[in-house]
């Protein structure tokens, strides 16, 4: 009957809520527990010059191989890190690996290149945010024109307060990116009221942008107002040679994605610079 299934029905929803939040806290106490022993690292993935066909830099993208539970996916702990707070700390971690990575690679002689950092809204919110950035580039003796730090548009929701402090990281000489641009908001003409260089187009309009009209006149759209307003665009989640066809017919200069590269470890990184971008260290 109706009444039996309403029954069922609502518990089953409670039960998966139970599961739900039980997963959760598992996480989050997993994760508490995985940043003090530091389980994580970092992977690599390059970030290229499509006229050229040259690596100009790479994205730093965090991994966590828990003991027993394995490979987790950022899209799964890092909402958790967000909400726990608990991203603060890894933030930081990441933030200061990368930059000592980046600048170990320029140290053994490779040309240097770009690192960018994802920073989440709430490390980005933090009072503190400027100074430890500034604390982990003399740290690490990277220097800032080779930091580049990708937010994604949520942080217009204090769009005030974000502006300020994305000033004051620009000041510094450190690069700014939009990341997965074009999903948050529906106008893009906050875009000058922002200190950016970059716009990354969200990997979304790349995947169908050879077959489908809108999805390449919004990339279109985005290249146009880069122009105008003298700002670097990249395409992100480029997968194969007819995507990157378009993007190159469109003048999109800056990829990444599968088709150049996937994330790599920091060896593998050095390997792919090596063989693949045939970049040695000078002596
Ligand atoms: P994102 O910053 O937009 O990073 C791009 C994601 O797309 C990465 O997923 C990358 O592995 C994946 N990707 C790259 N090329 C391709 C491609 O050609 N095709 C497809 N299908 N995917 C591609 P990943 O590493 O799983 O990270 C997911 C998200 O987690 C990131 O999206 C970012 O928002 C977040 N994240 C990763 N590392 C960090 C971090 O250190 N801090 C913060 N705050 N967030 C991070
Ligand atoms: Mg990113
Ligand atoms: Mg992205
Ligand atoms: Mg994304």
């Amino acid at each position: 009957s109706v009444k039996e299934r309403g029954g069922n029905g609502y518990e089953l929803f409670h039960s998966e809520m139970e599961a739900k939040s039980l997963e959760r806290i598992l996480l989050e106490n997993e994760l508490r527990k995985a940043i003090q022993l530091g389980q994580f690292h970092i992977d690599y993935q390059p970030k290229m010059d499509l006229s050229k066909n040259k690596i100009i830099g790479m994205e730093a993208l965090v991994r966590w191989y828990h003991p027993e539970l394995g490979k987790i996916p950022p899209n799964k702990f890092i909402p958790v890190a967000e909400e726990t707070g608990l991203i603060l700390p890894l933030g930081e971690w990441v933030l200061r690996r990368g930059c000592m990575q980046n600048k170990e690679w320029q140290q053994k002689g490779y040309p240097p290149l770009m690192i960018s950092v994802n920073l989440s809204v709430r490390q980005l919110a933090h009072p503190y945010i400027v100074e430890k950035v500034r604390e982990i580039l003399e740290e690490t003796k990277l220097e800032p024109q080779w930091l580049e730090l990708e937010v994604t548009e949520s942080i217009l929701a204090d769009v005030g307060h974000a502006a300020d402090t994305l000033q004051q990281l620009r000041e510094m000489g450190i690069h700014i990116s939009i990341d997965d641009f074009g999903t948050g908001y529906s106008s893009f003409s906050y875009i000058k009221h922002l200190p950016v260089d970059t716009l990354k187009i969200d990997a979304s309009f790349i995947r169908d942008i050879h077959k489908n009209e809108e999805s390449q006149a919004i990339v279109q759209a985005v290249l146009t107002l880069a122009r105008t307003l003298d700002i670097n665009v990249i395409a992100e989640g480029v997968e194969n040679e007819e995507q990157l066809a378009v993007l190159n017919e469109d003048g999109c200069v800056q990829g990444q994605g599968f088709l150049f590269s996937k994330p790599l470890s920091g060896e593998e990184f050095e390997k792919y610079l090596i063989e693949f971008a045939e970049i040695q260290p000078s002596e």
